[in-house]
């Protein structure tokens, strides 16, 4: 596909990922929508990070530069050599935020870079989570944008439980609140982090998520991955209420979209592609099963995921963490023909994408979410950390693309039973909710398929942005 020229004299865009798969790959996809605008991209990261960001954009005229991260030096507690929260010993909340402020010792290296770029940076998009990239922006009088991979319903559940005192309130934990502006939407303070229920200003969560806000409201805008057809209602509030201005230009996800073709060599179609082929000749439906980068499932618990599948009887494909251990003697074996365990990295949009999948036990990862819903694939929702069980309730009660399964004491956060899992799988792949929900989720796959076409809400959106800002 050519490149569409340029009509705005935005001429090159920087874009800084938080170190993080799950904060990397959208703007590794919107460097795509840029470049098919004859936008110049230059991706920052750092030198362990940059073989994932290369190989991503490989054949692509974006460049990407390293900074050195100092982290070692600049935190006692990271490891050296340790430049992605993939690769914390745990994503333990002390250690996040240790990791998170290391970063800053980037910075100087950063405004080197910013001063000797050509052409001369037109504005840059940085994760929240590098607050300080917009005193660097600011310095050098360039706009920043930041990157949020939140939903807008997300974001506005944020602000209004904030507002309406059920964060920081005297209500138990579990104590379900409706939200006032959204009497519809209840909520509990287990729905957030530690951190997030009982502020304590002298946290070091507290004081991170201080500095991430402060700096938000002082950018010159945000940039949301999200298209307004899927939470219009929560679009609007967030533009109504938020500073900066906010822009759904969203999913990135859809950005350059297309089949893999596969010629052999060292272009060999994985052994999980070739065997959704195989159960698409023989009609079979497969349940994909994944909890993204970052989450951490105990042994106790793996082991149940994989009875409830194994007793649900559906044909699943099961991505599990190289570090992820203590399967079920003997699981592999019984399951086999009918299941697939694989401990790699996959391109989980192509497997979503894939005809023969038909369901997603997912952990809520907002990029999940947005992937299964571009693939048309309804969600068993599994929420386990940070604003996933605010887009489990988004997933379930507001746009109704899936059904949550239940803990075993009913609480946000407990352990899950394998009759439970087996129970809403099957509902999922089977049952009436599931077939309900999969027709919601085909018409929001259309919609978000129109959404990026030329002339349409992300689209123009994206060029009232450009306009707007160069
Ligand atoms: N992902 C992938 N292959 C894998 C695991 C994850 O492509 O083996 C991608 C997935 O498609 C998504 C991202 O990694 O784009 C994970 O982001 P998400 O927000 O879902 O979850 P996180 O990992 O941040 O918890
Ligand atoms: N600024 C910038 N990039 C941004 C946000 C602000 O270069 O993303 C510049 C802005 O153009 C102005 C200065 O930083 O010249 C101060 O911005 P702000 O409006 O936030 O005022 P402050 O409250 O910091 O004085």
């Amino acid at each position: 596909m050519g490149s569409i020229p340029s009509d705005v004299p935005c001429s090159h865009v920087l874009l800084f990922p938080f170190m993080s798969k799950g904060h990397t790959i959208p703007l590794l996809h919107l460097a795509q929508i840029l470049l098919r605008r004859s936008i110049s991209v230059t991706v920052v990261t750092t030198a362990a990070n940059r073989p994932f960001i290369s190989e991503s954009l490989n054949g692509t005229a974006a460049s990407v530069v390293t900074l050195p991260f100092p982290a070692a030096a600049a935190a006692a507690n990271i490891p050296s050599g340790v430049e992605s929260t993939d690769k914390l010993p745990s994503m333990t909340m002390p250690l996040f935020y240790e990791f998170a402020t290391a970063t800053s010792a980037m910075q100087p290296h950063f405004e080197q870079l910013l001063e000797t770029l050509t052409p001369r940076v037109s504005f840059m998009v940085t994760d929240g989570f590098l607050w300080w990239t917009l005193h660097s922006a600011k310095k050098l009088g360039i706009p920043r944008y930041v990157y949020f991979g939140m939903s807008c319903y997300s974001v506005t559940l944020s602000i209004e439980a904030m507002r309406s005192g059920i964060l920081g309130g005297p209500q138990p934990d579990h104590e379900l609140v409706a939200l006032t502006g959204f009497p519809w939407i209840r909520l509990c303070k287990e729905d957030f982090d530690f951190d997030m229920r009982n502020p304590d200003p002298n946290s070091p969560g507290f004081v991170f998520n201080m500095k991430t806000l402060s700096s938000t409201r002082d950018s010159y805008g945000m940039l949301v991955n999200s298209f307004y057809e899927l939470e219009p209602t929560f679009v609007d509030y967030v533009n109504a209420e938020s500073s900066p201005k906010s822009w759904c230009v969203g999913p990135f996800c859809l950005a350059e979209w297309k089949p893999k073709v596969y010629e052999g060599g060292v272009n060999v179609k994985p052994t999980w592609v070739t065997w959704l082929d195989e159960k698409l000749e023989e009609k079979g439906r497969v349940l994909y099963v994944a909890f993204g980068s970052q989450a951490e499932i105990s042994r106790e618990q793996l082991q149940e995921i994989a009875m409830g599948l194994e007793e649900s009887k559906v044909s699943f494909l099961w991505v599990i963490r190289k570090d992820e251990w203590g399967l079920p003697d003997g699981f592999e074996e019984r399951v086999k023909g009918r299941g697939m365990v694989i401990r790699e990295w996959v391109d989980q949009r192509e497997i979503l994408m894939h005809e023969s999948v038909e369901g997603f036990v997912s952990h809520c990862g907002w990029n999940s979410v947005l992937e299964s819903v571009c693939a048309g694939v309804p969600i068993v929702a599994w929420p386990m950390m940070a604003e996933q069980f605010l887009n489990a309730r988004m997933v379930e009660e507001e746009v109704k693309v899936g059904l949550r399964v239940e803990t075993c004491d009913g609480s946000v956060r407990g352990f899950v039973k394998r009759e439970r899992l087996k129970k809403t799988v099957k509902e999922v792949m089977e049952g009436e909710k599931g077939k309900k929900a999969r027709e919601k989720v085909r018409e929001l796959a259309d919609m978000a398929h129109k959404a990026v076409e030329e002339g349409a809400s992300s689209w123009s959106t994206l060029n009232l942005l450009l306009n707007e800002t160069c």
